[in-house]
């Protein structure tokens, strides 16, 4: 018996879960939920997926001859578990409709983790969603942090980690945010970024500034990391090469921006040209004395969608072993 997965919200995010969850073969899509009958809705219902709809937006779709599955209730109902993908502010009035329909379900990183009171990132704490009812898949700055700090914080003890995140200003199919032509800074100080960490790794000394910058097409953090044991450059890079879902790359290759990141994914012929690995310039990481200094790339349209899939396997109980659930995911996505 596959497990039934429902998708609430079909935008970035909530698109890219579904071509995820079609790939696995434990679990399967029982419908997507859209609010206006747009060009994704259209798609989405070219793709096979029954499309669910708020009863307010019945009229709408009928009206634009985009047929219909049921209201988002229906889906509910249908659904084992939901991946939450709405835009903020609607997650509490979602969780009362889920728990009155006794259903499970996972939000994402927009979403504060008081909501679920357990956070997910499969390198870090798989097991902790084991079974539960609700779940949060963290930012995508935040499992791209984790993914590379849990394993050097393994092997060598972090003792202070300052990282300065340098944020896309929007995704590519957004017209609406900015800036177009500035940078800038969150002066908020330090930003929510280190306190998200530590919902995972609540012992790790993390401190965090960001700005945002013109570019849609990936974040960049610079990570400067304060060791307990000596670890030497190759050492450290040895354990980045090793990470779960990390891809070194080399600036000599001709790797040097995110611009070629993107371009070498859509040459991996990933789904929508996705990279769903945090990319780690080889060349970049140096330690001096006991000091790690090194960069790393975020896609942030994909790189939580792997861990989407392994929260549904822990949640659901289909898989006991991180290791095993995440090497089936990404498989079956191509990593
Ligand atoms: P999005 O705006 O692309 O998609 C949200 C979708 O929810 C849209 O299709 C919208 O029509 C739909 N929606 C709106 N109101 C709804 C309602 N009442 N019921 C059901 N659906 C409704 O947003 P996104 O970028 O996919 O973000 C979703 C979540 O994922 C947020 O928590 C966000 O913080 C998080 N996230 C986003 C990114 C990113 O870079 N885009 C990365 C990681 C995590």
């Amino acid at each position: 018996m596959k497990v039934k997965v429902g998708i609430n919200g079909y935008g970035t995010i909530g698109k890219r879960v579904a071509t995820a969850v079609n790939q696995q073969d434990d679990m399967e899509i029982v419908g997507i939920t859209k609010t206006r009958p747009t060009y994704e809705a259209k798609d989405a219902v070219k793709k096979g997926y029954p499309v669910y709809v708020p009863k307010e937006s019945l009229e709408a779709f009928e009206a634009a001859g985009v047929p219909v599955a049921g209201t988002v209730e229906d889906m509910i109902e249908a659904a084992d578990i939901i991946v939450d993908c709405t835009p903020g502010k609607l997650a509490e009035e979602y969780k009362a409709k889920y728990a009155a329909a006794g259903k499970k379900a996972i939000w994402q990183g927009g979403e504060d983790h008081g909501l679920t009171g357990i956070s997910f990132n499969a390198t870090a704490n798989y097991k902790e969603s084991w079974g539960a009812q609700f779940s949060r898949v963290v930012s995508c700055n935040t499992t791209g942090l984790l993914r590379t700090l849990y394993k050097i914080d393994e092997n060598f003890k972090i003792k202070n980690a300052f990282v300065t995140l340098i944020r896309r200003s929007a995704d590519p199919n957004d017209s609406k945010n900015g800036p177009i032509n500035a940078i800038e800074p969150v002066v908020k100080l330090p930003t929510h970024h280190g306190p998200d960490v530590q919902s995972i790794m609540p012992w790790l000394n993390i401190s965090t500034m960001a700005v945002k910058v013109p570019t849609t097409l990936m974040h960049v953090h610079t990570i400067v990391v304060e060791l307990e044991k000596e670890a030497t450059t190759e050492e450290i890079k040895e354990v980045i090469r090793n990470c779960p879902r990390v891809m070194m790359v080399k600036n000599k290759d001709g790797v040097k921006s995110t611009a070629q990141i993107m371009d070498l994914a859509r040459e991996l012929g990933r789904s929508r040209g996705d990279m769903f690995e945090i990319v780690v310039w080889e060349e970049g990481i140096k330690v001096v004395g006991n000091t790690l200094y090194f960069y790393q790339a975020v896609n942030q349209e994909s790189d939580v969608i792997p861990e989407n899939i392994d929260c549904i396997r822990s949640m659901c109980k289909l898989e006991a072993d991180p290791a095993k659930s995440m090497e089936k995911t990404d498989r079956s996505m191509g990593l």
